[in-house]
């Protein structure tokens, strides 16, 4: 008896009955807003959904059928409930934008039209000609270069073992800020779009380089958007794939889940196919995921809440991939928020991307610093799987690159100076949107041959900086 005591036995602790003292104060109920969603008819809130019943607008067909693609289907949906001046300014907009305009009922719903300018879900779908700003200089259509790095049409093939399959150019929705404007959707005034159409023979060459190449263990199937095809597409594209011995890992990629989840609610017959190809990656010890991509904590809705239980339910992991966009989530509360309600849906926030450098949204571009200090107010919320890691994808196809991993940074002109040792030789550069700079800097950017020496001292600072770091690396 005595020695149990010294090995620690422990004498009988309060019962169960026993108050217990709180080491932190009470949360503010404030704090845990991101389980708050919203519900019931919100829809019913725009005129032209006034009398729509739950069952339609819960109806993904309908959804699609009354998505708003031109100015005036916009002005039919919303009457006067914007103010005239804003639809005008939209009319402006749609003219100038490299996107075409897509918006669903169910985000059309969630937009304040008491204050649409600064709405963040209005800023990412529908441009108003009022904000736009020029281009910056260094910008180019593709900025990623992923025809550059495409063997076959719509097969980027970038990262050793990794490769992005776009099977098609069509979306439930058209993002302003895409990266792929270059070919996904109509095309607009501003830009004839290239073609990335769902045939079959075009994806029958990428399936035949896929499998001809060893190192490739991890496909992204994306667009355009996998919500767009077909059910027995999906089984297809699956099965092809996971039919290859040296394919591991595929996502399939979609925005849906933000846009128009009642999808995974009422069209049964696709998300089986999903579902039946995850099973069956799972049997043979492979996995297959669902990539999304919510920019804005309003985006989730408990409409969407029931849609993800619903995923999960199936044992399907969904990761996020969110865009920092200017307005939409460039503040500490925006970005908290979003990660938290990710959380509480069941969606692991993965990644999110400094905005890449594509054209006519120059508006919605932030800088460098700014994703570097909304890390580290994210970091430490919530759980490090939970945690997304904030990158820029670095122009010219260097890759994600950790935001802040930069061989030098000028604030002052807004040049930020990559290196991808793994993915490409060379120095990938990203520019801070000019408008953010000090006026003598603007300036600055508007003669080529000082645009040329501000590039250039970055180069070498990175160069120096990179050469201090060689000495004193161990690898
Ligand atoms: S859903 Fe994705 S691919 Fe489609 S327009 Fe938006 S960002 Fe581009």
């Amino acid at each position: 008896m005595e020695t149990l005591t010294k090995l620690g036995a422990r004498a009988p602790g309060p019962g169960p009955d026993a108050e217990i003292t709180h080491l932190k104060p009470p949360v503010d109920p404030a704090s845990l807003v991101h389980r708050q969603l919203l519900d019931g008819p919100f829809w019913q809130q725009i005129p032209a959904y006034r009398e729509v019943d739950e069952a339609t607008f819960m109806d993904w067909g309908w959804q699609a059928r009354h998505s708003v693609t031109s100015h005036a289907k916009l002005v039919a949906a919303v009457g006067d409930l914007a103010p005239k001046a804003f639809l005008d300014d939209v009319a402006d907009g749609f003219r100038r934008a490299p996107m075409a305009m897509r918006v669903s009922p169910y985000i059309l719903a969630l937009i304040d039209w008491n204050d649409p300018y600064a709405d963040p879900l209005r800023r990412q779908f529908i441009t108003v000609g009022s904000k736009l700003l020029p281009d910056h200089p260094k910008l180019t259509l593709d900025s990623l270069h992923e025809q550059a790095d495409a063997p076959v049409p719509g097969l980027t093939h970038r990262y050793p073992d990794k490769a992005l399959f776009l099977t098609l150019d069509t979306c439930p929705v058209y993002c302003r800020f895409c990266t792929r404007s270059y070919a996904v959707g109509l095309d607009t005034d501003a830009v004839d779009k290239v073609s990335l159409k769902a045939t079959e023979e075009r994806w029958t060459q990428a399936f035949k380089y896929i499998s001809e190449r060893p190192e490739l263990e991890d496909i992204v199937i994306s667009g355009g958007d996998s919500y767009q095809l077909k059910a027995r597409q999906v089984t297809l594209i699956g099965e092809r794939l996971l039919a290859m011995p040296n394919i591991r890992r595929i996502r399939f990629a979609t925005k849906g889940p933000a846009v128009m989840p009642m999808k995974l609610l009422s069209d049964d017959e696709w998300l089986d196919a999903l579902t039946a190809v995850v099973e069956k990656g799972r049997r043979l010890h492979k996995e297959v995921v669902i990539h999304t991509h919510f920019n804005h904590a309003s985006e989730i809705t408990a409409i969407t809440k029931r849609a993800l239980d619903k995923v999960f339910e199936r044992g399907i992991i969904v990761r996020n991939q969110s865009v920092l966009i200017r307005g939409v989530n460039d503040t500490v509360a925006s970005m908290q928020l979003l990660v938290k309600r990710l959380g509480h849906c069941q969606v692991h926030p993965y990644y999110v991307y400094l905005h890449d450098m594509v054209k006519g949204v120059e508006d919605l571009r932030t800088t460098v610093q700014t994703a570097c200090d909304l890390e580290r107010h994210v970091r430490g919320v919530t759980a490090g799987f939970h945690t997304p890691t904030f990158v820029c994808d670095a122009p010219g196809g260097g890759g994600k690159r950790v935001v802040h991993s930069f061989e030098h940074y000028d604030r002052d002109t807004g040049v930020a100076v990559y290196a991808a040792p793994s993915v490409k030789p060379g120095y990938f550069l990203y520019f801070d949107p000019i408008d953010t700079l000090a006026p003598e800097i603007q300036t600055r950017w508007k003669d080529p041959a000082e645009q040329q020496r501000m590039v250039e001292d970055a180069v070498a600072a990175a160069r120096a900086a990179q050469a201090r770091n060689a000495k004193a690396s161990s690898i």
